[in-house]
């Protein structure tokens, strides 16, 4: 059976591909930064009841040289997923933007002369829609401004540019392929302790921490529909050479935490701040500055690309959300 690595086996993204591959039959090798850590992605496949007796881990950091060409030997698939992942805006971009651009120049640099025939990285809607003054509506045409970004989104569109880029000047005689997947913020089960950033902002929103929300509009994408794309991008060749956003709608913040106080959490707000106190709340907050240049502007998405390559009908934004805080709430987060 087909050796399929999966970079960033810890993420809530990654080990829902090592689960699917698994459950597919595909042999995987998941990548770690830590030795230590390859326990959890074992722990993990058996609390979800997988076999993971095909699941090899192996060491290698985005940073770092060594390791990536023993990941990739014998693979013919790669999932590049690995990237830092964090609201808050660090101190110096370059904590976020290193790894996700000579991460993925390390990983595609590898893979040159190798069996792989195929890399699917994740990208985000990050590398899609930061950026635009007055654009409310995004398709796989739009590329997020770097010079206006903060730096996650700009660590996205710069290590997406740097793919596309590093494609075109390949050999034709060393040519591999890639599809690029840019999801939307991904919410759903956790099948590790770690509830990772985006299943994080639900955490918020469920416990009341926000008393009222911020007016920003987003898409929403449960990940188990993330994880199923990428293992179909994979071997699907009609998706070669394209970048497909993945949402399954969008919504404003106070819509979702309707959605979670009609269900029963008494404590989400659906009451909207005003923009300007979030615009000051933000110099003091670096979660908050991220979001400022969104504030009171809608980001619809045209989802008809991803429909037709991946024709099944997404879990709703609304139950992948109260799948999540009800396991939040299981896990005793609230
Ligand atoms: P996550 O849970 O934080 O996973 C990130 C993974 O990247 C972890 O396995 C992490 O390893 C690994 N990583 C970070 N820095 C690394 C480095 N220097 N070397 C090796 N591995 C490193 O985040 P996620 O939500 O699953 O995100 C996975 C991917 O999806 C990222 O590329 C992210 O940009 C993209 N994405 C996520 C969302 C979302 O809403 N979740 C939306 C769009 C795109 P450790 O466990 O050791 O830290």
């Amino acid at each position: 059976m087909d050796k399929v690595l999966v970079t960033g086996a810890t993420g809530f993204i990654g080990l829902h591909c090592v689960e699917q591959l698994l459950r597919g039959g595909y042999e995987v090798r998941g990548t770690v930064r830590t030795e230590s850590r390859g326990a959890e992605v074992v722990g993990a496949m058996e609390l979800a009841n997988v076999d993971s007796s095909k699941l090899e881990i192996v060491c290698a950091d985005l940073l770092k040289d060594d390791g990536w060409s023993e990941a990739i030997d014998g693979c013919r698939y790669v999932l590049h997923v690995a990237s830092p992942f964090v609201l808050e805006v660090p101190k110096d971009e370059n904590e976020l933007i290193r790894p996700a651009v000579e991460g993925t120049l390390r990983v595609l640099k590898a893979c040159v002369g190798t069996a792989v025939e195929k890399v699917v990285l994740t990208s985000s809607f990050a590398a899609v829609g930061y950026g635009h003054d007055d654009k409310t509506l995004f398709s796989e045409a739009d590329w997020s401004d770097p010079e206006q970004c903060s730096p996650y989104p700009k660590s996205k569109t710069l290590a997406e540019q740097a793919a596309w880029a590093f494609m075109t000047e390949l050999p034709e005689a060393e040519r591999f392929e890639l599809t690029v997947l840019n999801p939307v913020a991904v919410t759903g089960p956790m099948l590790s302790d770690d509830i990772g950033t985006s299943n994080d902002l639900l955490l918020q929103l469920a416990s009341g921490v926000m008393p009222a929300c911020p007016k920003i509009h987003m898409g929403f994408v449960d990940v188990r529909d993330v994880a199923k794309a990428h293992v179909l991008a994979m071997t699907d060749a009609q998706t070669n050479g394209e970048r497909i956003i993945l949402s399954e709608n969008e919504m404003f913040f106070a819509g979702m935490g309707k959605v979670l106080q009609q269900a029963g959490f008494a404590k989400a707000p659906t009451r909207e701040l005003p923009n300007f106190l979030v615009k000051v709340v933000a110099l003091f907050n670096s979660q908050l500055e991220g979001v400022v240049p969104f504030l009171g502007r809608k980001s619809d998405i045209d989802k008809s690309k991803a429909k037709r390559h991946f024709a099944w009908t997404f879990v709703s934004a609304e139950q992948s959300a109260l799948e999540t805080v009800k396991q939040l709430q299981t896990m005793g987060r609230l």
